[in-house]
């Protein structure tokens, strides 16, 4: 059966990654003989200027019905006028709701030749290989009311609101991938101070007794932004609500170093999800192809593991990502502590990728059409 995959290239340097995402997975689908087309739609800024909406109703219902969805990025300065009423952001807001998206998985691994551009000690982001879970639909962010009070408006008042289900579906889906990964999970609250939270660490205990094989255990969110800068290592799978997620993953992303290596996936219980890199659209270098599609390759990555369910096909283009950078070879954003390097712009990075997948494939004799 022809699966299908939707892709929402936005603005700036959007349709620059997607467009090398987009060669990649055509050319893992080509070596592995699976069928699979794409579609390609609107969002964002480019939405609002050809159709007045950042998010038109036939993007809406595409990317409904097809396996996955890999999105580039939205927004620029020409979309940024306080006086506009639509935003590209609403896209991409409206388009996580309108898919039912509540979990935003945010990978964090470390690449060799990039340890020494980490704000961190190189021993300390060495062994870095974790995953956040960060729960999209609930929490502060969507509490009502959420509004100024009294006479004067000198109150204030946002709600924290989650029901059980909610906490339920995300602490599932979390499990779920650390069974997949080293089987550790830490759960992140404020249970010495929230009721939510109370709630939130009973239901992943509960949870527990379902995957015997992981290990769980919880952590305040204050301690875990300590050692999310101590110990990094130490994590395999973060699973957290919304606000705590929002920031601890915006810690965790510089950790690293590089925001263009950065890649997202957002999911729901069955295997649609949407897929994106960390980074935004980056207007200050759009069209010049200085773009580094890396973010958005890998992100097509974890659409194979994690939409597709093709685990094989995911890990030869994140071994092939490795093999590239360890052979020198970076785009003008990263620093490498190589001795030789060598700089790509976005199409010959892209090239590189590919050509180290078909490589890699046909040394291991792992895709079947070789
Ligand atoms: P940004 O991520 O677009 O850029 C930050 C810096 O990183 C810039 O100097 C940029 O050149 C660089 N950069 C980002 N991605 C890169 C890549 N792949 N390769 C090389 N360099 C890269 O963040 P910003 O400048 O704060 O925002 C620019 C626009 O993007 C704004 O309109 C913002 O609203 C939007 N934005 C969109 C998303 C999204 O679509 N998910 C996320 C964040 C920001």
């Amino acid at each position: 059966m022809t699966q299908t995959i939707t892709v929402l290239p936005g603005d700036g340097i959007g349709p620059e990654v997607t467009a090398g995402a987009v060669q990649v997975l055509k050319t893992v689908f080509h070596l592995y003989n699976h069928d699979v087309r794409f579609v390609e739609k609107l969002i964002g800024g480019a939405a609002i200027d050809a159709e007045g909406t950042p998010l038109p109703e036939s993007t809406v219902s595409q990317c409904a019905a097809s396996d996955a969805v890999l999105l580039g990025a939205v927004g620029g300065p020409k979309w940024d006028r306080q006086s506009m009423k639509v935003r590209p952001e609403q896209g991409l807001l409206g388009i996580r709701k309108a898919l039912g998206l509540f979990a935003n998985l945010r990978p964090v691994s470390a690449y060799k030749p990039l340890l020494d551009a980490s704000p961190l000690k190189r021993e300390k982001v060495e062994n870095v290989n974790f995953v956040i879970v960060r729960e999209l639909t609930g929490g502060l962010y969507f509490g009502k009311p959420s509004e100024r009070r009294g006479q004067n408006q000198e109150e204030v008042v946002d709600t924290l609101a989650y029901s059980k289900q909610e906490i339920e579906r995300v602490v599932e889906k979390a499990f779920q991938l650390a069974e997949k990964r080293r089987h550790k999970l830490t759960s992140v609250d404020k249970a010495n101070v929230l009721e939510s939270s109370r709630m939130w660490r009973e239901v992943v205990d509960r949870t527990a007794g379902r995957h015997p094989k992981v290990e769980v255990n919880h952590l305040l969110v204050d301690s875990t932004a300590m050692q999310l800068i101590v110990n990094p290592g130490q994590f395999d799978v973060i699973v957290t609500e919304n606000m705590f997620g929002d920031i601890l993953s915006d810690e965790a992303s510089v950790i690293t170093g590089s925001l263009g290596m950065l890649p997202s996936a957002s999911l729901r219980s069955d295997s649609l999800g949407l897929y994106e890199p960390v980074h935004g659209s980056a207007p200050d270098i759009a069209g010049q192809g200085k773009a580094n599609p890396l973010a958005a390759i890998l992100s097509a990555a974890l659409l194979l593991r994690y939409s597709l369910d093709m685990d094989e096909e995911a890990a030869l283009i994140e071994q092939a990502v490795d093999e590239v950078l360890n052979s020198g070879c970076h785009t003008a954003d990263l620093k490498l502590n190589t001795e030789q390097s060598v700089q790509l712009d976005t199409a010959g990075m892209t090239e590189k990728v590919i050509e180290t997948i078909k490589r890699i494939a046909h040394v291991t004799g792992g895709a079947p059409s070789i």
